[in-house]
């Protein structure tokens, strides 16, 4: 086996940049991703959780990836082994928690919106998701809610009392898909895995949506990676090829 470059690290994005969004690699990648691991250390980092990884990757992910990152890295693993978790509950604990989910819950009830539904709060491992529809609507009506939206920035509006209440707690607030938005603590991007990855000096970065306001924006920008933007895996391939087994 060759000598793998000590201090170097390739790190890879899954959707759209080792797979197509939510299916499964290739032969041709996962062969690949074999010989690039007798040269360089490997590692995956996305926001979906261990089994939608496995699912994509195989599996027999963790015995094919030195480092594996779920959920951003909230979750780490190395070598096949747990390294590390966190949680949102465990890092704000139930009493700032119940503080943010009480406030969020009376606004919403405040409200007038033409239709409400359920589900308006949820608690994830990493985030809370807050809905001011429900997140139990139809299609249909979450068409409708992401129509009014435009017109009435209900979600904007909620994002900027939320930031002023909860200043204190430096939360990320993103407003991302049809009826909710997202709320975590700032850092927990994927450059959250960074820390597990101090014994590297030079550490490669691939990913699709490395742009400002994508998910692989900070990871990419960070003074830590060198970053690289893919723009499918076929690309990812090419790149690494001329980079690391030319
Ligand atoms: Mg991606």
């Amino acid at each position: 086996m060759a000598v793998r470059k000590p201090g170097l690290i390739a790190l890879f994005d899954l959707d759209d940049t080792l797979t197509a969004p939510r299916k499964a690699a290739t032969p041709s990648m996962l062969e690949f991703i074999k010989e690039l691991r007798k040269v360089v250390t490997i590692g995956v980092v996305s926001g979906s959780d261990l089994s939608k990884i496995s699912g994509q990757l195989g599996k027999t992910v963790m015995n094919d990836y030195d480092y594996v990152f779920s959920e951003n890295g909230l979750v780490a693993h190395k070598d096949g082994k747990l390294i590390g978790t966190q949680s949102l509950k465990s890092f704000l604990g139930d009493e700032k928690l119940k503080e943010f989910i009480n406030f969020t819950l009376h606004y919403i009830a405040d409200l007038d919106i033409p239709i409400k539904r359920g589900t308006f709060i949820e608690l994830r491992s990493g985030m809370l998701n807050v809905s001011p529809i429900g997140r139990n609507c139809s299609q249909e009506e979450r068409d409708e809610f992401e129509k009014y939206d435009k017109v009435h920035n209900i979600r904007s509006k909620m994002v900027s009392v939320l930031r002023e209440k909860f200043a204190h707690l430096n939360l990320t607030f993103s407003i991302g898909g049809q009826i909710s938005l997202d709320v975590f603590p700032q850092g927990w991007d994927k450059t959250y895995c960074l820390r597990y990855l101090d014994e590297f000096s030079e550490i490669h970065f691939f990913g699709d949506k490395t742009y400002k306001g994508g998910n692989d924006h900070e990871i990419y920008e960070s003074e830590r990676t060198v970053g690289h933007t893919v723009t499918s895996p076929d690309d990812t391939l090419k790149q690494c090829k001329a980079l690391f087994l030319a």
